[in-house]
C-alpha cells in the first residue's frame, strides 16, 4: 500500500507517529517559505506544511497545483494553539513531510472542488467523477451506503433472504411503460426492465421462502418531471403468513430505527394512521405533509340557505365548502391573499374567499356582506377560529376543493415557514379503493397494482359497485412525499381472475401477461404481503436535499439524459441488423 493512515483520521493522540499518506490537493497556500497543503482523501483532509529546509520535498509542493494526486510520508506534530482550526476533525494536528511525491497531475478542474459553490448541473453531471471529490456531495453518497447497510442488517437479522431477480424479464405492472431490451436471439421479440419484481418475489413466496427482500433497481420510462427518475432503487420485500400489521409493523421499526440512526428520530411514534378518505377529507390528498396542521374544516352546514351565490350553487350541485384557518394571520396583506387566489385557482377553484377576523371584533372580508351574523359566526365556530385568525375558503366540487385547498396549504407551509428541515414526519394511509374507473378506456384498473387484496367483506361489491371495494393496501408517507407502499396480496386464482376481468383483460390477455402469477396461485400459494419501499426519496429526507439527483452517484440530468455517457446514443448498423431493427428517423423525439 502506498499509504498506511487516511488523511481525514490523524488526531492529536497521533502526535509523533510516522505516517504515510496519499490523496488529492485540497487547497495550497504559498507563504514565500512555508507552503501548507491541505491533503484530501476519502477520509476527510489533513494540513501538510512544507519547510524549505526539506528541498525535495518542498520543491514538489511548490509544483502541486490543486487535484493533484501526492504521496506524502511525514511526522504528526501538534499545531500551536493559535493555529488551531476547531471546524476539521483533523484541526488541532499537521504533518511535516519527509517526503513529498507526485502520483498523478490534474488540469485544472471545470468547477471549485474545494469550495461548495453552485455550479449548472449538466457541467457537475458530465464531470461526474470531479462532482463526487466535493466532500458534501460525496456524503451523500456514503450516507446512502449507511443506510443501505442497515436495512440490510435489520432484514438479516429477522430471517429475511436477499434474492436478486433479473432485470431482463417480461412486462410488469406497475402502470408505466416499460423500457424495452430487443431479443437478438428472437429478432421482433422484447425484454422489458422490470418496473418492480413485484411478480417475482409473489413467485418467491410460492417457492417457501416466506421472507424475502432486494434492494433493486426498477426502471419505469415516464416523462420527467421533477423528481423523477427513470430508474429508482426500492427496498423490495415479502413475506408470507402475514396480514397488514405485520408488514406495517415490520417497516415502521426498520424506519423508526432509521430515524433514530441517521436523524432526529420520527416526528411522531407510532406513526400517525390515516384512512384515505379521511385523510382526503382533512388535507385533500393522500400523501399530507404532516409537520404541520392547517387541516381543512368543512363550513357547508350553516351556509346552506346563504344568499351568497357561489356558495348556494356550488352546494346546490352536490359540491362542498371547506376552509383552512391560518391562526394570527387576519392582518394578511392583499398581495398575499392574491397570489394564495392564484394557486388556489391552480388546483381549479374559480376564487379564493377570505375571511380575517380583526382583534376588536372587525370582520375583514369581501364576502361579508353576504352572510349574516349568524352565518358568519357558524362559520367561524366550525373553523375553529378565533380572534386574529384567517379563513381561506374554497367552495366547488369535492375534487376542485381538495386540489385547490391542497395547493394553498402546501404553500403556506413554505411561506409560514412550516416545513421545519430536519424533521422526519412518516404516517401510513390505508383504506385506498381497489379499484378507479377509467372512462375513456369503459374499465376499471388498479389504482395501486392488479395484484392488491381486498377486505373480504366488500367480495360482493366487486359484483355490485366495484369502487367501492377496499384494497388491503398500505402506503408510507414522509414529509409529503410516498416513500412507499405495499399490500397483502390475492392468493388464489378465482379472485385474481375476478380482479383482472373487471380490469377488461380477456382470458387470453390474463394468461399471456399474468400467466405466470395465475398458475403459481393454483400450487398452494401461502397468504402473501410485501412492499416496495422508495430508497431514493428516503435519502432525500435524510440528507436534507430537494433535488433526487443529490442522492444518487450517477443520476441522469433532469432531461433524462446522460450528459456523463452520453446516452442515450445512437448505435452501428451491424448492431441493429443483428436484432432486426430499423430506424425510422421521423420519430419526433418527446
Ligand atoms: N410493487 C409495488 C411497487 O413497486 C410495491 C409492492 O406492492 O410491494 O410500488
Amino acid at each position: 500500500m502506498l499509504k498506511d493512515t487516511y488523511c481525514g483520521d490523524l488526531r492529536a493522540a497521533d502526535t509523533g507517529r510516522t505516517v504515510r499518506l496519499a490523496g488529492w490537493v485540497h487547497r495550497r497556500r504559498d507563504h514565500g517559505g512555508l507552503i501548507f497543503i491541505d491533503l484530501r482523501d476519502s477520509h476527510g483532509l489533513v494540513q501538510a506544511v512544507f519547510d524549505p529546509g526539506n528541498a525535495a520535498a518542498h520543491e514538489v509542493a511548490h509544483r502541486a497545483r490543486s487535484e493533484w494526486v501526492l504521496a506524502i510520508e511525514g511526522t504528526v506534530q501538534p499545531r500551536s494553539p493559535a493555529t488551531v482550526n476547531r471546524n476539521i476533525p483533523t484541526g488541532e494536528v499537521e504533518v511535516i513531510p519527509t517526503r513529498c511525491e507526485v502520483l498523478a497531475e490534474s488540469e485544472t478542474p471545470p468547477f471549485y472542488i474545494n469550495e461548495p459553490v453552485e455550479v449548472d448541473e449538466t457541467l457537475r453531471l458530465k464531470y461526474r467523477y470531479l462532482d463526487l471529490r466535493r466532500p458534501d456531495v460525496a456524503r451523500t453518497i456514503r450516507l446512502r451506503h449507511e443506510v443501505v447497510r442497515y436495512i440490510r442488517d435489520f432484514l438479516a437479522g429477522r430471517g429475511f433472504v436477499e434474492v436478486e431477480t433479473p432485470t431482463l424479464i417480461k412486462s410488469t405492472p406497475e402502470g408505466a411503460r416499460d423500457f424495452l431490451v430487443p431479443s437478438r436471439m428472437r429478432p421482433g421479440h422484447f425484454f422489458a426492465l422490470p418496473q418492480s419484481p413485484q411478480i417475482l418475489k409473489q413467485l418467491l413466496m410460492v417457492a417457501g421462502f416466506e421472507k424475502y427482500f432486494q434492494i433493486a433497481r426498477c426502471y419505469r420510462d415516464e416523462d420527467f418531471r421533477a423528481n423523477r427518475v427513470a430508474e429508482h432503487t426500492q427496498l423490495d420485500l415479502e413475506m408470507s403468513f402475514v396480514d397488514e400489521s405485520d408488514v406495517m409493523g415490520l417497516i415502521e421499526e426498520l424506519y423508526a430505527g432509521i430515524a433514530r440512526e441517521f436523524g432526529p428520530g420520527p416526528q411522531s411514534s407510532p406513526f400517525p394512521r390515516l384512512d384515505y378518505a379521511d385523510c382526503m377529507a382533512r388535507f385533500g390528498i393522500d400523501r399530507p405533509d404532516l409537520r404541520y396542521g392547517l387541516e381543512f374544516a368543512s363550513i357547508a352546514e350553516p351556509l346552506r340557505s346563504s344568499s351568497f351565490q357561489v356558495f348556494a350553487s356550488a352546494l346546490a350541485a352536490g359540491g362542498e365548502i371547506k376552509a383552512i384557518r391560518v391562526p394570527s394571520k387576519a392582518d394578511m396583506t392583499r398581495r398575499e391573499i392574491d397570489e394564495l387566489t392564484e394557486i388556489a385557482r391552480g388546483g381549479g377553484a374559480k376564487g379564493l374567499a377570505t375571511i380575517g377576523l380583526l382583534p376588536g371584533g372587525e370582520v375583514r372580508s369581501p364576502i361579508a356582506k353576504f352572510l349574516t351574523g349568524g352565518e358568519l359566526r357558524g362559520v367561524s365556530t366550525l373553523a375553529g377560529a378565533a380572534e386574529g385568525d384567517m379563513l381561506l375558503i374554497v367552495a366547488d366540487t369535492r375534487e376542485v376543493v381538495a386540489a385547490s385547498l391542497h395547493r394553498v396549504r402546501d404553500a403556506l407551509g413554505d411561506r409560514l415557514g412550516l416545513k421545519t428541515p430536519g424533521v422526519l414526519s412518516f404516517a401510513w394511509v390505508t383504506g385506498f379503493p381497489l379499484l378507479e374507473w377509467r372512462p375513456e378506456e369503459d374499465r376499471w384498473d388498479a389504482t395501486h397494482n392488479p395484484f392488491s387484496g381486498f377486505r373480504p367483506e366488500d367480495r360482493e361489491l366487486l359484483d355490485s359497485d366495484p369502487g367501492r371495494v377496499v384494497a388491503r393496501q398500505y402506503d408510507l408517507t414522509l414529509n409529503g412525499a410516498e416513500i412507499g407502499g405495499g399490500s397483502v396480496r390475492i392468493s388464489n386464482r378465482a379472485d385474481q381472475e375476478k380482479v383482472l376481468g373487471l380490469m377488461k383483460y380477456t382470458r387470453e390477455q390474463m394468461q399471456d401477461r399474468f400467466g405466470v402469477v395465475l398458475d403459481s396461485l393454483e400450487f398452494g400459494a401461502p397468504p402473501m404481503g410485501g412492499v416496495g419501499m422508495g430508497i431514493d426519496r428516503l435519502l432525500m429526507s435524510l440528507a436534507g436535499t430537494e433535488n433526487i439527483r443529490d442522492v444518487i452517484a450517477f443520476p441522469k440530468a433532469s432531461s433524462g439524459l446522460d450528459p456523463l455517457m452520453g446516452a442515450p446514443s445512437p448505435v452501428d448498423v451491424g448492431q441493429l441488423d443483428e436484432l432486426g431493427l430499423r430506424v425510422v428517423t421521423d420519430v419526433e423525439p418527446v
